[in-house]
């Protein structure tokens, strides 16, 4: 008898060769052949009488081989087959394409079901390239069909047949992750019932409610497994901080906050007087002030006594904190220390004895600040830049640090509310949507490759006029194994330096540059010691050089929505008009369509919101950069309403269950999907 585990060659007709096919799909086991979702279906229920076929119109026709069909060879590589069908109210004129064989296939005389396009209209209709099967037989005609994901020695129909068969032998074998209380509950319908009509729906409404209940059931499994692991943290208590007044801090800034920034703090003072470990996410645009709400936080800590640690997702951006955070911290007397993987040994067992002395009140760095030998005296708050950044595992390491710190969260690419509701469930938010004052709005354009000459010209321009450029080409994704950035940064900067730009000054930046050489290019830009820095993305995040005005992207369509716009934040910090030029080659649609939303928006909710539509929450915070399962079925931009249920269920189930002893199936799938990822949420 075959189980879920049983090999997918158990299916008829799948032999070791398909087998390796369907290997590429992911398809090992009956489980994973039958839980291989459609990603569309065609409708081809419709059936018409030949007279009634509109010029246009896709539908079925059962008709009947009026004669045996004809073969001709219109020149090489073209192969017509013709032939005449007829139904009691018409003639329907058939061809087919390169499909010799259906000559002695069809036969005169029997009656076949058509799916097609019909054309023409009156006496003259036709169809090109029917889908064709024996009457009656409703495999690929008569029924909604569900369209597969293919790969190579794949087609549709193979999979049709492999999963029907899949479906029959194990259909009633699925353990159900849903509890059956909560199913009820939900009135959600049966497993075996929802992966039937998932895949072979017999009507619309079927399918939507088979859908409801695989939707349902992932983002209840994601929301269980959050909760669960989240749980750690709840029901924590600390010493409510007591001095809270931050007035010196205010003074001491050159500029006055905005309402924005003020409200964020006020909901943090709020928080680390309140006797629980704060929990909060602060979500800003690029640009919108977020460090100096970190800062007031981390001032308020030492003020109580506590140590704060700021963590950020690259050296340049902790060393770019550092230095600027450094010297506003000290001037309050409070003491600040550099933590980062790339600074020399002496300088870092330095750092590590005054963290665990307390001399250092504060310390700004990167991963390196959880690394296994950092210990400190008191961690009383940690901050993590750029959240999205990091794997939530490390979020939870170096919180791990301290006894319950507080913890905030800060993140730039805005994110969908949708999304964060799942991913910050249960963090407090505050959002900054007020951009410090005299911000000019940044012209965005998108243009082809054979643009480059203009583009260089425009540079040249703004540089005469005293500005500088930034130009992006990754020519390689980051998460590829061995990024060879370098190679496209250094050869691009070099091609500029001596064939386009010989009397002005580039340098080049980039991710496998050693930290102290990187320091040294990027300070030596924001000195204007350069005119156009090239780089890798490793400028995406919070860099600030307020002389810059122009980003260049190469190969823009590389990259998400999100992250062009990181992008698009490193120009317009200071008071000078500036552009943001996106080039690429890529003509199709829907890359044009991403790019024009640039063009057109400069709302970082809007672009994130439009980021998670066009590709999808799997791509959204790039891959090695979020710990979160791949969904299959839900669409977190139009499943709000049925993720809200899921919440609440999953919170409901933990109340009445927490360990989840009752529910053994549910308990194994939540280990699975966070184990799979490799990363741990919290
Ligand atoms: P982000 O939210 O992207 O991290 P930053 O904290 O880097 O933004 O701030 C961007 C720039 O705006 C910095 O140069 C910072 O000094 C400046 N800035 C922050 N708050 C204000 C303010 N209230 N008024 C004027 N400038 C500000
Ligand atoms: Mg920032």
């Amino acid at each position: 008898m075959p189980d879920l585990t049983t090999n997918v060659r158990y299916i008829k007709g799948i032999g070791e060769q398909r087998a390796k096919s369907l290997q590429k799909l992911g398809i090992y086991t009956l489980r994973d052949l039958i839980s291989y979702f459609p990603r569309a279906y065609d409708d081809r229920r419709t059936f018409r009488k030949i007279k009634d076929l509109q010029d246009g119109e896709t539908a079925c026709v059962e008709a009947m081989v009026a004669a045996a069909p004809t073969l001709s060879r219109v020149r090489k590589g073209l192969e017509l087959v013709k032939l005449r069908a007829v139904d009691e109210t018409g003639a329907l004129d058939i061809t087919f394409f390169n499909q010799a064989y259906l000559k002695d296939n069809l036969r005169a005389g029997e009656t076949y079901t058509f799916f097609g396009k019909a054309e023409g209209a009156l006496t003259r209709k036709s169809m090109a390239n029917p889908i064709v099967e024996r009457e009656g037989s409703r495999l690929m005609t008569g029924r909604i069909m569900p369209i597969y994901p293919l790969t190579a020695g794949i087609s549709q129909l193979m999979l049709v047949k492999a999963v029907e068969q899949g479906l029959a032998a194990c259909r009633d074998l699925l353990p159900d992750p849903i509890p059956d209380g909560v199913r009820m509950e939900h009135q959600l319908c049966r497993i075996g019932y929802a992966y039937e009509q998932i895949h072979f729906p017999r009507s619309e409404e079927e399918l939507a409610i088979a859908r409801r209940r695989l939707v349902f059931e992932e983002l209840f499994l994601l929301a269980l497994g959050l909760k669960r692991l989240r749980s750690r943290r709840e029901g924590l208590t600390c010493a409510a901080w007591a001095h809270t007044d931050l007035s010196d801090f205010y003074a001491r800034l050159p500029f006055s906050l905005t309402g924005a920034q003020r409200r964020a703090i006020g909901d943090i003072l709020r928080d680390v007087a309140s006797g629980r470990p704060m929990n909060r996410l602060v979500q800003g645009d690029v640009g919108s002030g977020k460090t100096m709400v970190a800062a007031a936080a981390m001032v308020c800590a030492a003020r109580n006594g506590r140590q704060a640690a700021m963590m950020a997702p690259t050296e340049l951006l902790a060393e770019q904190h550092y230095r600027g955070l450094a010297p506003l911290l000290e001037s309050l007397g409070v003491t600040c220390v550099l933590l980062t993987g790339g600074m020399g040994v002496k300088k870092r067992r330095e750092a590590l004895a005054k963290l665990a002395s307390g001399e250092a009140q504060t310390v700004i760095g990167t991963h390196a600040l959880i690394s296994a030998d950092v210990v400190y005296q008191d961690l009383g708050l940690v901050v993590t830049d750029e959240q999205h950044r990091f794997g939530v595992g490390q979020r939870s390491a170096l919180t791990a640090k301290g006894e319950s710190p507080h913890l905030l969260v800060m993140s730039a690419t805005p994110i969908p509310r949708t999304l964060a509701l799942i991913i910050y469930g249960d963090l407090d938010v505050s959002i900054i949507d007020e951009l410090p004052p005299g911000r000019q709005k940044i012209d965005t354009f998108a243009v082809p490759g054979s643009y480059h000459q203009r583009v260089y010209n425009f540079l040249r321009k703004e540089i005469a006029a005293g500005r500088q450029a930034y130009i992006i080409c990754s020519m390689v994704e980051e998460n590829d194994a061995i990024p060879d950035d370098r190679k496209a940064a250094t050869e691009y900067a070099a091609m500029l330096q001596t064939q386009v730009f010989p009397d002005l000054r580039v340098a080049c930046v980039h991710g496998r540059m050693k930290s102290k050489e990187k320091d040294r290019v990027m300070a030596a830009f924001a000195n204007r010691e350069t005119d156009i820095l090239v780089s890798t993305t490793v400028v995406e995040v919070g860099v600030d050089v307020p002389n810059a005005t122009v980003m260049v992207v190469e190969d823009a369509d590389r990259f998400g929505l999100s992250q062009l716009h990181q992008l698009r934040g490193r120009v317009g910090r200071g008071q000078y008009k500036s552009y943001c030029i996106l080039i690429s080659d890529n003509r199709a649609e829907e890359t044009r369509a991403r790019l024009k939303v640039m063009t057109k928006t400069a709302d970082g909710f809007r672009i994130a919101e439009e980021d998670l539509r066009l590709r999808g929450p799997g791509d959204f915070f790039g891959q090695r950069q979020h710990g979160l399962p791949a969904l299959k079925v839900a669409d977190l931009s139009c499943d709000v309403a049925l993720l809200k249920e899921a919440q609440t269920a999953a919170e409901r189930l933990l109340e009445r269950d927490p360990e989840l002893k009752d529910a053994p199936v549910t308990a194994q799938r939540i280990e699975l999907l966070f184990t799979a990822g490799g990363d741990t949420l919290n």
